[in-house]
């Protein structure tokens, strides 16, 4: 059998763990996690995998980025996969070619390249004990016993819903969908957003073009980047001593948990010391009042995600950049037309509006045990147990489900530890001669119910903000608590909290 077939239909009668066979796994996405979760548990011994993916690489939001600017604001260093430290990044925080480049270079070294099917986009995906029924847009067919989504969470590009916006007579695109074929040389160019996305653009382009307009909605907390360049012979010497990546590895994890991921979940002394690192940024960077008052958030730091960036403000003092902060009623042929009456006329405009971030897998349509849509149960406000599973959908994983990508951290890191979380349950299935394995209802329940009590005091919900964390109903999609208490629930399955179905 090749790594892209799977056993026939018939043999999906009698449960993988009963059968004394190994289970057939299919992973939806082969980004970073996707690439995680193939490499983990080929090493734990589950050999039968695919990796469905829609596009024709891996790499996930670093292969669909490609802004200019692009890069990572958690340290490479620690935003690596743990069992493929590299020595020789050449940025402590790394552009987004150089991320693309590691994530091919492990996805190659580890054989997961192999087991993908690309522009295979899953479309749907139905339990029918004790397996999964794949179908792909192509129509394919197949059979798993374990499905895995590993497809990513900001990833469905949202487009603002501004008047006019099919008008526009120049180039207009999303952050997500750069148009590399429009030359921004000398053009006139606006960009609507101020979040992560937009502050690296501008920081980038600013010098390149003749305007630059800022569409601001909501001024954002911004802390400068730490960025440094790797000497040549510091990477060398830390080729030789693995052992000593890997003490930088857990330096930088324990660095960012005690400090940013801590401010979000309600220490005080940490939400405002990262505050006073920005308003002194904003002040060292930004002499004019009027403008640096436009850009003084009047709500609690880390309230929406920080943003790392030094060149933003920089940028945005040059005499050719202007913040706009009055709000925008329609956009024209010409331009951008804001409440003051005023057009700002435009040639490229860019659009950093942020992404859906409860989509996770969907829009693939999946379906569980009685016919229950996925899409409908979680009814706008996405949830799991664990972040990983959900009741009354039985072998069906999440890696960076809903709540899962924990305190900011290196979602890399976050994601191993769930891959580990879902082979023990593996393990204990073929241990037992399981045919299914879901949490229960009630425990998925009173999970869920500690984590919305638990939000409640969190500067998500307190800080005095709208952000992309929240649901529907406003409440923060996120862990509450510290971070290393969920490293913990990974490493700890409780599997009475499971349905462990012979
Ligand atoms: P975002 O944080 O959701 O920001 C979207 C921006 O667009 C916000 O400033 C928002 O204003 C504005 N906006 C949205 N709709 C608008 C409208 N109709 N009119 C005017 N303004 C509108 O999106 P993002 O910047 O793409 O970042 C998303 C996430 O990706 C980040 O939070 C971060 O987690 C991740 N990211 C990470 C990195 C990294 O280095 N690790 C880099 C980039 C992105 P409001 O603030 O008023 O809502």
């Amino acid at each position: 059998m090749t790594d892209h077939e799977t056993p026939s239909s018939t043999s999906s009668e009698q449960p993988w763990a009963q059968a004394g066979r190994q289970p057939r796994v299919a992973i939806i996405g082969a980004g970073m996690s996707g690439i995680a979760a193939a490499v983990k548990l080929e090493k734990a011994g589950y050999t039968d995998i695919t990796v469905y993916e829609k596009t024709d690489r891996v790499g996930g939001t670093w292969r669909e980025n490609t802004y200019p600017g692009l890069s990572c604001d958690v340290p490479s260093r620690w935003y690596s996969f743990s069992f493929a430290l590299k020595a020789d990044w050449p940025h402590r925080f790394s552009y987004g070619p150089d991320i693309q480049a590691y994530m091919e270079q492990v996805a190659n070294d580890f054989g997961v390249t192999k087991k993908v099917k690309f522009n295979c986009a899953v479309q749907d995906l139905r339990y029918e004990a004790p397996c999964w029924h794949l179908t792909t847009a192509g129509g394919e067919q197949k059979q798993y016993d374990v499905v895995i989504s590993a497809t990513g969470i900001l990833h469905q590009a949202v487009y603002p819903n501004i008047e006019g916006l099919d008008t526009f007579a120049g180039d207009a695109f999303h952050s997500a969908h750069w148009d590399h074929s429009v030359d921004l040389t000398g053009k006139r160019v606006g960009i609507i957003g101020t979040g992560s996305t937009a502050c690296q653009i501008v920081g980038a382009i600013t010098d390149q073009v003749s305007e630059m307009h800022v569409f601001q909605r909501t001024p954002h907390w911004l802390s400068p980047l730490p960025q440094i360049e790797y000497s040549k012979s510091w990477n060398k010497f830390l080729a030789l001593f693995p052992a000593l990546q890997r003490v930088i590895y857990h330096y930088y994890c324990q660095l960012m948990v005690r400090t940013f991921s801590a401010a979000t979940v309600g220490n005080k002394f940490m939400q405002r010391w990262m505050s006073k690192i920005c308003l002194k940024h904003l002040a060292d960077n930004v002499p004019d009042p009027e403008l640096r008052a436009k850009l003084t958030p009047d709500y609690e730091a880390t309230c929406k995600r920080m943003i790392f960036c030094s060149d933003y403000y920089p940028a945005l003092s040059r005499p050719h950049a202007h913040l706009i902060t009055e709000g925008i009623t329609n956009i024209e042929a010409k331009g951008v037309r804001t409440t003051d009456g005023k057009l700002h006329e435009l040639d490229v405009l860019v659009l950093a509006t942020g992404f859906n971030a409860a989509a996770f897998i969907l829009p693939t349509r999946v379906t569980g045990e009685n016919g229950i849509d996925l899409e409908q149960f979680w009814d706008g406000a996405p949830r799991a147990h664990r972040a990983v599973a959900m009741p009354g959908f039985p072998n069906f994983w999440m890696v960076e489900g809903p709540t899962g990508p924990v305190g900011n951290l290196s979602l890399i890191a976050i994601s191993e530890h769930q891959v580990d979380y879902i082979i023990s349950m593996l393990d204990r299935m073929k241990a037992d001669g399981l045919a299914a394995i879901a949490p229960k209802k009630s425990a998925y329940d009173d999970y869920n119910a500690a984590m919305s009590e638990a939000i409640k005091t969190t500067t998500w919900a307190t800080g005095g903000c709208k952000s992309w964390y929240l649901d529907k109903s406003g409440v923060p999609n996120l862990y509450p608590w510290f971070p290393l208490r969920y490293l913990k629930e990974m490493h700890d399955p409780q599997y009475s909290e499971y349905d462990l179905i012979k």
